[in-house]
């Protein structure tokens, strides 16, 4: 027989009495974490969201709730009225907050029963993911994930409240909407009343953020959810949260400020005091210093060691080597790792991501120091000088291989060498991790958090496949004032690879930490007629530009002023702030890497009458 909660009230929480509180009464509710049956007396760990304490029944003091005790099982629902008792000194718990005191129960209630679970929450041994997820809410009912669910609320607040005290509105928009280009599949809903007619979830509130300035809204920002339909890589959720801002009359460090304030806010809820503004890198040096648009300042740059060279050394040594001398000759450091065997170096250049892509097509490497050493002993203590290399570290020389037959024109370029470069230094900083030991948290805020801005990307980027230049982000980026005049005269010549289109820049940016991109925004075009030549440069013709977004296109005739914005993934910064190692333990329902929501079970076929109302015939699949 389950007892009622009437009008009963709880007076504490689980992780709230101390010894301070001893000889008061106390009603606690929650969960029984662990039940240990002594005979005549029955010890619970008694748990809420905020603790555990520890519950006593006693035969002799209370045989009416210690006989009800007896039923008592995990994960029962219980209240417990009782008095709390300084537990004796060498009885304390020193692991809980709660561990000096006892409640000792006169009345027990048993609000409901539970199932034996599939798994405890207080077990210290995980299920498997997929058990985790099936049963999210015993999951959920894990001290970690509670506080990671109180992580995420922290800091979305923080932002909220920054953002509202800078002017910032926060506006919803739509679901239920048509197509926002961010370069992924749509979510599609069928409509009902207009069969064959379909809206998109958003990919982003991009175009609705943007017509919000129009409406005079000056200042925008929503904890947006966005959809996008991807090939799920191993760290990405088809619906994930997005900070969305957008603001008149910025320029890039206008919206920079903004975000620096609302991430400092965001860390401070945490615990963590970063300061003052970000480094900024434009595009080129961050792929010239790190071949990467996300750099990882943890671990040095790359460095051209040509600098260090004479006019008849480089030629010396690039005829030697069969290198470009046009093209950097890139030092790569790991501190800390230059201890490792001969047969290890040798298998440098032979595994990751830079085999993966190529790397040893294109890049020809120097990986012996002594070789080097002995070949070349002048330039190595120039060269080593220069880079500032260590006793320690691990370091080698990468240069572009002299092989002009098996190249095109795009592959020669100084991006595409520093690319190859920049993969086997992120191969070389995982591999040799407990080494250089720079990705382990130290406590000092500033070198566990390395924030960069990123900015002056390309406008447009060569598209191999298709042959032509494509804008590099999404069509609204407005490009630098500057160029202007270089998109009108070259806006022929998207299917030449030598067209100057590509060395346009955008008003783009990202913020990057520790090697990720947190987030990423742009100036935008305000102007139609500039919007019209981004569309044409795309390919699209006018009509299929008004198809797509005549409405856009009107409202830009209404009136525009200049905007810009950005948005960051909440997601990724809450898993940075929890030190949580997947986006799925911050997103209280995430779905798997095949979009599966195992706890809804979610995607199912519908009915036949569903799909009936809807107008729309499945393939069955043989
Ligand atoms: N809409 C862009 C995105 O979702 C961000 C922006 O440009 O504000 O990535």
């Amino acid at each position: 027989m389950l007892d009622f909660l009437g009008d009963l009230k709880r007076t504490h929480m689980c992780g709230a009495l101390r010894s301070a509180d001893a000889g008061k009464k106390a009603v606690l509710m929650g969960w029984v974490n662990r039940r240990r049956d002594l005979g005549n007396l029955i010890f619970l760990d008694l748990r809420d969201r905020t603790g555990v304490t520890q519950v006593v029944l006693n035969k002799e003091l209370n045989a009416v709730a210690h006989g009800k005790g007896e039923m008592l099982r995990n994960e029962y629902v219980i209240a417990v009225i009782g008095t709390v008792k300084q537990r004796d000194a060498n009885t304390y718990n020193k692991n809980i907050p709660t561990g000096e005191v006892e409640l000792v129960v006169e009345e027990l209630r048993i609000l409901n029963e539970s199932k034996q679970p599939p798994f405890l929450p207080s077990d210290t041994v995980l299920p498997n993911e997929e058990m985790r997820l099936k049963y999210r809410y015993l999951d959920l009912r894990r001290d970690a994930m509670q506080y990671n669910v109180e992580m995420r609320h922290k800091v979305t607040k923080a932002i909220r409240d920054y953002l509202s005290a800078q002017g910032f509105m926060e506006i919803e928009t739509p679901i239920m909407t048509r197509s926002t280009p961010e370069g992924a599949r749509d979510y599609l809903v069928p409509s009902r009343v207009q069969p064959g007619s379909f809206y998109a979830l958003p990919q982003s509130p991009q175009l609705f953020k943007q017509i919000l300035m129009i409406s005079g809204c000056e200042r925008y920002f929503q904890i947006a959810r966005c959809f996008r339909d991807e090939d799920l890589r191993a760290d990405r959720q088809p619906e994930f949260t997005q900070i969305d801002l957008e603001m008149s009359y910025p320029q890039p460090e206008s919206v920079w400020g903004v975000v620096e304030g609302f991430l400092a806010a965001a860390f401070k809820a945490a615990g963590h005091e970063i300061k003052g503004s970000f480094p900024r890198m434009s595009y080129d040096d961050a792929i010239r210093l790190y071949g990467n648009d996300k750099p990882d300042m943890r671990l040095p740059a790359m460095v051209d060691v040509r600098g260090a060279l004479t006019a008849e050394e480089l030629e010396e040594f690039s005829t030697k080597f069969r290198i470009r001398k046009e093209l950097p000759i890139q030092l790569i450091r790991i501190p800390k790792a230059g201890d490792i065997s001969g047969t290890e170096r040798r298998t440098i250049g032979t595994y990751g991501a830079y085999q993966h892509v190529g790397g040893p097509n294109f890049v020809q490497l120097m990986t012996d120091p002594k070789r080097f050493a002995k070949d070349y002993s002048a330039l190595y203590e120039k060269i080593l000088a220069f880079a500032k290399v260590e006793g320690d570290d691990l370091w080698l020389l990468a240069a572009a291989l002299n092989k002009p037959e098996s190249t095109t024109v795009m592959d020669q370029t100084i991006q595409h060498f520093c690319e190859k470069c920049g993969f086997l230094r992120l191969d070389l900083a995982q591999k040799y991790t407990e080494r250089h030991g720079a990705f382990k948290k130290t406590g000092d805020v500033d070198q566990d958090f390395r924030f960069l801005w990123v900015s002056d990307f390309p406008m447009f980027e060569w598209d191999k496949t298709e042959k032509r230049w494509n804008p590099a982000h999404h069509p609204f980026t407005s490009l630098h004032e500057e160029d202007m005049a270089k998109l009108e005269a070259n806006i022929d010549s998207v299917h030449d690879p030598k067209s100057p289109l590509g060395e346009i820049r955008a008003l783009a940016y990202d913020v990057v930490l520790n090697g990720t991109e947190l987030g990423s925004g742009s100036i935008r075009i305000h102007r139609q007629d500039i919007q019209n030549k981004i569309f044409q440069a795309l390919g699209m013709g006018d009509e299929e530009a008004k198809a797509r977004f005549g409405f856009f296109l009107e409202a830009l005739e209404y009136g525009t002023p200049p905007h810009g914005g950005i948005a960051l993934g909440l997601d990724r910064i809450v898993m940075i702030l929890a030190g949580a190692d997947s986006l799925r333990e911050v997103i209280p329902f995430p779905k798997t890497a095949r979009a599966v929501d195992l706890m809804v079970d979610a995607p199912t076929p519908v009915s036949d009458l569903q799909l009936k109302d809807l107008g729309i015939q499945v393939k069955k699949s043989s």
